[in-house]
């Protein structure tokens, strides 16, 4: 699938700090420590609705692990997936009388557009579920044969499932326990009361075919794929196992990113999937998290289409940590605006404050599981402030740029 364009990134002088992280597994921060080649998988969109600023928020984050891994001299190789079939496209495209291919292309066009719009750095591998079929069929057949998968017991529809507990370790990821796992189960897209099933907990893997749904020929007979095990095969053949960060919103961590570790450590017998798996928080607008069913989304393209300036809401999301769940609000956006608009000022002047110890300080921060807060309010101080140095204004411009993504004066653009 085509990514969407990338874009120079500086190179900032001075020292690069180490990235830490919070590792959502072990509950702690720390350090990632990728080779020369820096890998993670953030969860992609599943096209059936525009980006909002929840999914904005959560691609900024993992951007921003991104640009510090650049900052430290690693190649990045970064995959994301796109969920073109699903059954919340499937829903929606019949709901609006559309043609579900169409309304995911349409909606993945736009994806890519608001991305771009907010320089967020493209994947390198960016891949749809149903160009990925071939090779999702190809391990669903290697659980059923190892015997860690199997058909429901409906003659009609003997969908195939996974045992949960055919890894060793399952549980892992989330730590969650039985009652909280049986909550987002059912609230998630799961199937618990699902007649033919082992365990209400068990995983769908391959949906066999129904009348009006799409379905790929194969060798286990006609069907579609499961959502855990698109992402689990896709990072296993683009990264491998053991890669640097599993990345998506923290409404992932449980079933999603619980099976897609579970099926790829079955299908490999290694663990873990991921060294660090990475949660951002929700994004809520007037005291209520932001979501399809309430009604309440902020749309990325229609603030472009009101010519909002991206690189305010960019800055606006980032002004909260990205774990926080956090409220989206015209205030946020208005000291955003605000703020882009003095440090816009501070880099056009001739001179400022010296940039190397501003730098070190953004540096620190961001290195400090992404602190945001504190990286603004370093840049807040030196825009502040007055200094001779004829050199910081572009030192600073370019390291805004380079840690932060916001682009200031002296950008082309895209
Ligand atoms: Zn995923």
């Amino acid at each position: 699938m085509q990514t969407w364009p990338s874009h120079p990134v500086p190179r900032v002088p001075g020292t690069p700090r180490p990235l830490r992280l919070y590792d959502t597994a072990t509950g702690e921060i720390r350090p990632t420590t990728p080779g020369p080649t820096a890998t993670m998988y953030v969860c992609g969109i599943t096209p059936y609705d525009a980006t909002h600023l929840g999914h904005a928020a959560t691609y900024l984050a993992f951007d921003l692990v991104h640009r510090q891994w650049l900052d430290n001299g690693h190649d990045v190789h970064y995959v994301q997936n796109v969920t073109d079939v699903d059954d919340p496209l499937l829903e929606r495209a019949e709901r609006d009388h559309s043609d579900w291919v169409v309304l995911a292309m349409r909606e993945t066009a736009l994806f890519r557009e608001d991305m771009t719009a907010l320089r967020v750095l493209p994947p390198r591998d960016y891949l749809g579920a149903v160009e990925s079929i071939p090779e999702i069929v190809e391990a669903v057949a290697k659980l059923l044969s190892d015997g860690v998968a199997y058909r429901a017991d409906d003659e009609q529809y003997p969908d195939i499932y996974f045992d949960r507990l055919a890894s060793g370790h399952f549980g892992s990821v989330s730590n969650y326990d039985a009652d909280t796992m049986a909550k987002f189960f059912a609230e998630r897209g799961g199937d618990p009361d699902r007649p033919g099933k082992r365990h209400p907990l068990d995983a769908l893997l391959w949906r066999t075919a129904r009348p009006d749904e799409p379905s790929w020929d194969s060798e286990l007979g006609p069907g579609r794929p499961g959502w855990h095990v698109e992402c689990s095969v896709i990072a296993l053949n683009q990264l491998g196992m053991g890669f640097d960060v599993q990345g998506g919103g923290s409404d992932l961590i449980f079933p999603h990113h619980e099976f897609s570790a579970a099926h790829a450590e079955a299908l490999t017998g290694l663990h873990p999937f991921a060294r660090h798996y990475t949660h951002t928080g929700m994004i809520g607008l007037d005291g209520q998290k932001m979501s399809k069913s309430l009604g309440n989304l902020v749309f990325v393209s229609r603030l472009r289409g009101d010519n909002v300036d991206m690189m305010a809401v960019r800055l606006g999301l980032l002004s909260g940590h990205y774990r926080e769940d956090r409220a989206w609000t015209d205030t946020v956006l208005d000291e955003a605006t605000a703020r882009l608009a003095r440090w816009r000022a501070a880099v056009s002047r001739e001179s400022g404050p010296p940039a190397e110890p501003t730098v070190a300080r953004l540096r620190d921060h961001l290195a400090d599981d992404l602190n945001t807060p504190q990286a603004i309010r370093a840049l807040d101080a030196w825009a502040a402030d007055e200094g001779s140095d004829t050199a910081a204004p572009a030192q600073i411009r370019d390291a805004v740029d380079a840690l932060l993504g916001v682009a200031l004066p002296g950008w082309s653009g895209v």
